[in-house]
């Protein structure tokens, strides 16, 4: 009987090298469920990234000449690799930045998990080394 125990444990050291990699676990985990929150949401989305613009127009005689620069809000996005802009209507600025912010907040959440599961994997790794044993005597 106390064999048989004794088989089906790891020693000590083996013991503590996986609790220490479960307690990693634990805590890829709890900032992965943190990291996919924005995945549950259910809003519009925009992508791009809605800022503020300060430019010269052109004109040889304005005002922006002399330093005062004429200002708006833009929108900027990429398709098919190239880089689009439209003027954002001032009626239209909130409600666009928060479309953007959410979907900025999924981009980011979709390039921290990829972060997260290489990490994960790491430690599911080490977990298997650990645990490992060789079936039969050398
Ligand atoms: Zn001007």
């Amino acid at each position: 009987m106390d064999l048989m125990i004794c088989n089906r444990m790891l020693d000590k050291d083996r013991r503590q090298q996986l609790s220490r990699l479960r307690l990693e676990l634990r805590r890829l985990r709890e900032e992965l469920a943190q990291t996919l929150k924005p995945g549950f949401e259910g809003t519009p989305l925009v992508k791009g990234n809605v800022y503020d613009r300060a430019y010269r127009c052109g004109a040889a005689r304005c005002v922006c000449r002399r330093g005062q620069l004429h200002r708006n809000v833009g929108l900027g996005w990429s398709e098919d690799g190239r880089a689009r802009f439209r003027q954002v209507p001032p009626d239209r600025v909130g409600e666009l930045r928060r479309k953007s912010a959410d979907y900025l907040r999924l981009r980011q959440a979709r390039a921290t998990v990829t972060v997260l599961g290489k990490k994960i994997v790491g430690v599911l790794d080490q977990i298997q080394e650990v645990r490992r044993e060789e079936p039969f005597d050398a």
